[in-house]
């Protein structure tokens, strides 16, 4: 391919939030790189929506499909900035603006003690593994019998389904800072696995929290809030028991002397108005839940190595934007210098880490690359030849770089193995079988 004259961006993750900013950002005409961690795009859409939603993601992969079959936009998979090459390199390269659409590849702690022993998990390092991620799928994890995940949110729901139905561990227990009001899965969650409620257990732990509940909270009304969702529920055949522990913030992870979790030490709270919202207050007493495991279930936050400044748990973003869009400021920021970093541009869970569904991600991407093409216009277009930059960076990173040919290949070797084998799905669970199966190693 000759050299054509247009403004050349790099996307720095295939999830949901890259893909459709590279659509929005070639249908303008610029020229877009999209490099990925992962060898296969999307990101959480292929990596953290529940595995047996193949319909749902066979959907969102169709549309995956033809953004990277568009012409203008390459993909560049196995590839992980910062790492492979930095955000100076793709400057070097001739990238005009980048956009990083890393997702929340970090994890938040909350520091109680206990938080190494074996037995403590982060969702996002299940979901993971159960959707066959590398390195996650060949990870070994040490689920016991007794699980406490930390959060009442759809991930939450996702863990207990896979531990109810897939697992079925002998118990399952949700907890939550706030009450049975304040839960954040939806109904359609939680139907998965919620004939698995232990009901005597439910009345038992609302008479429990019934006099911390926050003023004007009616016990009874909390009880059929969580009830009422049931409605549709199915039988799992699962032999697990689901509880809730509400008003309980996670105080220590108790060990034994291996170093395995035996315990989860929970403080109480009590429930008081601020504003609109509840707001979670110790009473001062505790109590210690009988589990052998512990999954934190508490949202995300980026990589903070990853080579950007950060600010909470996402990439700081510019206080005083000069291409917000729609009021939303997409430009990468350095707080200490107080400047924006120039040409850098967020989206997605890497601008607002576990921020809502496929669709809110989408439209981040959307307005983001909006973001970038007014940047662009400051700018002059640039001389562009995309074959010949591929073979450049080929030749810089040491391992093999897959193209979206590839990708196609492995996909076509894929469905072929799950109709062998008679399964919904295949995935092969290394890099290694991966880069095999297309002959690359
Ligand atoms: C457990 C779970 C279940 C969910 N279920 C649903 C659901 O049922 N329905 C729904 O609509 N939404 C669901 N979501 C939400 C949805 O997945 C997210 O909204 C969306 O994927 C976020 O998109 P993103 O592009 O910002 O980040 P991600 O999807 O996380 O994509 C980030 C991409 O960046 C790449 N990357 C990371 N670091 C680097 C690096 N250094 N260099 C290069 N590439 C890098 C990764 O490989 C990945 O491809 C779920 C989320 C989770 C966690």
């Amino acid at each position: 391919m000759a050299n054509e004259q247009g403004y050349l961006v790099a996307v720095i993750g295939a999830g949901p939030a890259g893909l459709y900013a590279a659509r929005e950002l070639a249908s303008k005409g610029a020229k877009v790189v999209i490099f990925n961690r992962d060898i296969k795009p999307g990101g959480l859409a292929e990596y953290g929506i529940y595995y047996d939603k193949y319909k749902m993601k066979e959907g969102l992969r169709k549309q995956f499909r033809r953004i990277l079959s568009t012409p203008g936009i390459v993909y560049l998979g196995h590839i992980t900035v910062g790492q492979d090459l930095t955000l100076d390199d793709l400057r070097d390269l001739g990238f005009q603006a980048l956009l990083v659409t890393t997702g929340a590849q970090g994890t938040k702690r909350l520091n109680i003690p206990g938080e190494d022993l074996t037995g403590v998990y982060h969702a996002k390092e299940i979901v993971y593994h159960y959707n066959h991620l590398p390195p996650y799928s060949q990870q070994d994890f040490a689920i016991g019998r007794k699980v406490a995940i930390i959060g009442v949110g759809n991930v939450m729901a996702d863990i207990a389904t896979w531990l109810v139905k897939d697992k079925r561990v002998d118990e399952v227990y949700a907890v939550a800072r706030r009450g049975p009001f304040e839960v954040k899965f939806d109904k359609k969650e939680f139907a998965r696995f919620a004939r698995n409620l232990d009901l005597d257990d439910f009345e038992r732990e609302i008479e429990r929290i019934k006099d911390r509940l926050a003023p004007g909270q009616d016990p009874e009304a909390a009880k059929q809030h969580i009830l009422g969702m049931m409605a549709k529920a199915k039988e799992t055949g699962s032999p697990t028991v689901f509880r809730f522990r509400f008003l309980s913030s996670p105080k220590a992870i108790l060990g034994d002397e291996q170093g395995r979790v035996k315990g989860l030490e929970l403080a109480d709270t009590r429930l008081v108005w601020k504003g609109e919202r509840t707001r979670p207050e110790y009473t001062g007493t505790s109590y210690v839940l009988d589990v052998d495991t512990v999954i934190f279930s508490i949202g995300d936050r980026v990589d903070p190595n990853f080579g950007l400044p950060l600010e909470w748990n996402a990439y700081a973003t510019n206080p005083e934007p000069r291409f917000p869009v729609d009021g939303i400021s997409y430009e990468a920021y350095d707080p200490d210098q107080k400047q924006p970093i120039e040409g850098v541009f967020v989206a997605g869970w890497a601008r607002n880490p576990s921020d809502g569904l496929v669709g809110i991600a989408r439209k981040d991407g959307e307005r983001a690359a909006q973001a970038v093409w007014q940047y662009l216009q400051t700018l002059p277009p640039t001389a562009v030849n995309l074959d010949a930059l591929v073979d450049t960076i080929q030749a810089k990173v040491s391992k093999p770089v897959i193209t979206w040919e590839q990708v196609q290949k492995l996909e076509a070797i894929e469905r072929a193995e799950a109709e062998k084998r008679g399964l919904p799905e295949f995935k092969f669970d290394s890099n290694a079988a991966m880069l095999a199966a297309l002959g690359l190693a």
